[in-house]
Parts: structure tokens; C-alpha cells; sequence
């Protein structure tokens, strides 16, 4: 208790010195420089997909890049891949047979961007973070969305969406159109990234073809800052996978991030916010979600309901999955 309240002195005394010189910059990054930082640079993602996204990632981060760029370049590597079913164009469609995509970004600085219900473009976090640098706002939807990223630099795919295997498998699903909101093993889902760069920058992305089969217009927690990811540079970060609803319904994320603020470890806030959610959904079974977080220490942890969810961890001297602890196990 007393540590985490001469943090909290010293974080308040910082932000204070930060604003006198700048008054349109935050003083986050100043707190995390110092001997209290563990193993900087790392990066966390979730799901064995983010082995290579970590890769991507460590590309910058290993030469002192901006944890900001290796969120970005990260997760874009899961959603160049095309023979991924659940991020990026590779995706899975909803109802009507169109792939829409949902995806943000975020920095210590609590600046952030962030798209949703977007369809045909590559890259929907490149366009989440143009959101950000480029727009008085966070977040563009839908037509809009893709309207905006048209006339600023980006275009339209040209191959066919859904791509042909998952056109037939949709065509498939077709016939029974049995909806199903479950998450497990076999259909490991959205990349959620939390990186801690050598100067002590946090960031963090998540980015998603959401459910598949969802209703037209449904988006997920994914995109929405607080529900799929959260930071704040005096605290730290999470990201979350999963039924996206029980993310929103909670503000998933931010409540993982306020945890920490309280003193909680990163395991611990992500245990916190899975037992909240079980408490929400009495008699639901089978929902999975799985939370990751890093405070700004570079400690970090993930917690989900199920067991099955892992994430890749990348630092120094490893690479390498990690298994999430649990609440509950598949029948
Ligand atoms: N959270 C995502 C969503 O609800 C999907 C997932 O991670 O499985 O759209």
C-alpha cells in the first residue's frame, strides 16, 4: 500500500512538472523511465497468431522503436494474412456474406483511434490510427469510415471478399444458419496487443473480423476504447478476446486498467474483471472471453473464463507462448 501511494505521489508530482513545461503534451512517459522497469521492450498478444505479430512487433522495438509503430506493424501482420478466419479480410462474413472489420488503437498518452463496421480495406488498424493522427475524433463507422480512408490514402482491395474458402464455408453455414456465439480453441479470434517499448512508451491495438456470422451492423468490443482495449500512462494497458457483449457491458478493459490503478497485479485485475463478468451471466455456459494486461512496470498477466487461451510473448530472451490461467474448463 504505502509503495503504490509514493507511486502515486511521484506520478502526480511528474504529471505536474510534465505539464508546467508542455501544456498540450502529457507527462506519462517520464514516470516509466528508471530502474523500476523489468524487461522493456516486450510485447503481448493474444492467441498463438500473435507469435508472428509479435515478430512484427519486435522489429521495432528491438532498435528502440515507438511501441506506438509496433502495435501497428504487429497486428497488421495478423491482418495481412489471409488464411486467418477471424482478423483482416481472411475473415469470416456476417449474416448477409459481407466481412466487416473492427479495430482500435491506443497510447499512453490516452490518444487513440478507432474503426468499425468496415469492409474491403486491408489494414483497418493503419486506418484507426490515421483516425487518430488525422481527425479531431476517436472512432468512424461503417460507409463513413471507409469513405474517409478512401480519400485519405488508402484503397479498396482488389481480391474477392470473403475470400473463396470462406465463401463456401459461409454457403454452408447457409443452409442451417445456426448461430452460434461460442469461442474456443479451434477459432482463436481477435489480436489484442499490448507493447512496453525501451524508453517505457505503451500502446496497444486490437483488431478483428469480429463473430462470425453476426448479425449486419453487429460490432464488438474490439473496437470500442474501454471494452477491447484500454490504457492510461500512469497505470498501464489490457486487451480482451472473447464474446465481445460481455466486454462492453462491463467497459472490460478500463475496469482492468482501474484495477491496476488500485494496486492490483496485471493477473489479478484480469481475474477480477472474469469474475465480474461470470457474476453478470448467471447460468451462461460456454462464453469465453480472456483478458491480457502490462502495467507499466512491464509486469503483465492474462486471465480468461475457459481454459484454451494463450497468448505469444516476445521479450529479450523469449518467444513464446504463454498460457492464460482460468476460471473454468470445457466440458
Ligand atoms: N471480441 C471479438 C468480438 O466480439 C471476437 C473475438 O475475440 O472472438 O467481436
Amino acid at each position: 500500500r504505502s509503495m503504490s501511494r509514493r507511486r502515486f505521489l511521484k506520478n502526480l508530482s511528474l504529471a505536474g512538472a510534465g505539464l508546467a513545461i508542455n501544456p498540450l503534451k502529457s507527462a506519462a512517459q517520464p514516470f516509466n523511465l528508471g530502474p523500476s522497469i523489468k524487461d522493456n521492450p516486450l510485447v503481448i498478444s493474444t492467441w498463438i497468431h500473435g507469435m508472428e505479430a509479435n515478430q512484427g512487433a519486435w522489429s521495432i522495438l528491438e532498435s528502440g522503436g515507438d511501441s506506438l509503430d509496433a502495435v501497428q506493424k504487429g497486428v497488421a501482420v495478423t491482418e495481412n494474412d489471409l488464411n486467418n478466419r477471424s482478423v483482416g479480410l481472411g475473415g469470416r462474413p456476417d449474416r448477409d456474406g459481407h466481412v466487416t472489420l473492427d479495430a482500435c488503437i491506443m497510447d499512453h498518452d490516452s490518444r487513440c483511434g478507432s474503426v468499425a463496421f468496415l469492409e474491403d480495406i486491408i489494414h483497418p488498424i493503419d486506418v484507426a490510427r490515421a483516425v487518430m493522427e488525422k481527425t479531431p475524433h476517436v472512432m468512424l463507422v461503417g460507409e463513413g469510415a471507409q469513405k474517409w480512408a478512401l480519400e485519405n490514402g488508402f484503397s479498396k482491395a482488389t481480391f474477392d471478399v470473403p475470400v473463396p474458402p470462406v465463401q463456401k464455408d459461409y454457403e454452408e453455414w447457409l443452409i442451417k444458419s445456426e448461430y452460434k456465439t461460442g469461442v474456443n480453441v479451434e477459432n482463436h479470434d481477435t489480436i489484442g496487443m499490448l507493447a512496453l517499448d525501451a524508453s517505457g512508451r505503451m500502446a496497444g491495438a486490437c483488431t478483428t473480423s469480429g463473430m462470425a456470422y453476426k448479425i449486419r451492423g453487429r460490432v464488438g468490443d474490439s473496437p470500442i476504447i474501454g471494452a477491447g482495449l484500454f490504457m492510461d500512462g500512469d497505470v498501464g494497458g489490457a486487451t480482451a478476446t472473447g464474446v465481445g457483449e460481455a466486454m462492453i457491458r462491463t467497459a472490460g478493459c478500463a475496469s482492468v486498467v482501474e484495477s491496476m490503478r488500485r494496486g492490483a497485479s496485471p493477473e489479478e485485475a484480469c481475474y477480477d474483471i472474469v469474475q465480474r463478468i461470470l457474476k453478470k451471466h448467471p447460468g451462461v455456459n460456454g462464453m469465453q472471453v480472456g483478458f491480457l494486461a502490462m502495467n507499466m512496470q512491464g509486469e503483465y498477466g492474462g486471465y480468461s473464463v475457459y481454459n484454451g487461451f494463450n497468448y505469444a510473448l516476445r521479450t529479450k530472451d523469449r518467444n513464446e507462448m504463454v498460457d492464460a490461467k482460468y476460471m473454468r474448463t470445457w466440458e
